[in-house]
């Protein structure tokens, strides 16, 4: 059997102790690379990507190919 992984449970942007979910936001080059971060935050971050980063995201290029 595994142990169960406990992490901080925080938002590393806006320190948000209180959201549902955080996402692992992993970008090149970013402030925020390799934390975890709420919705907002994330969101934040992945628009300041240029085009060709965001395409590395696998949902967004699907979000691309579907239009
Ligand atoms: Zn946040």
């Amino acid at each position: 059997m595994l142990k169960k992984k406990y992490i901080a449970y925080q938002c590393a942007r806006c320190f948000s102790t209180d959201e549902p979910r955080l996402a692992w936001f992993c970008g090149s080059g970013q402030v925020f690379d390799d934390c975890f971060l709420c919705k907002r935050c994330f969101s934040e971050c992945f628009n300041k990507q240029t085009q060709q980063q965001k395409e590395e995201w696998g949902f967004y290029a699907e979000k691309q190919t579907t239009k």
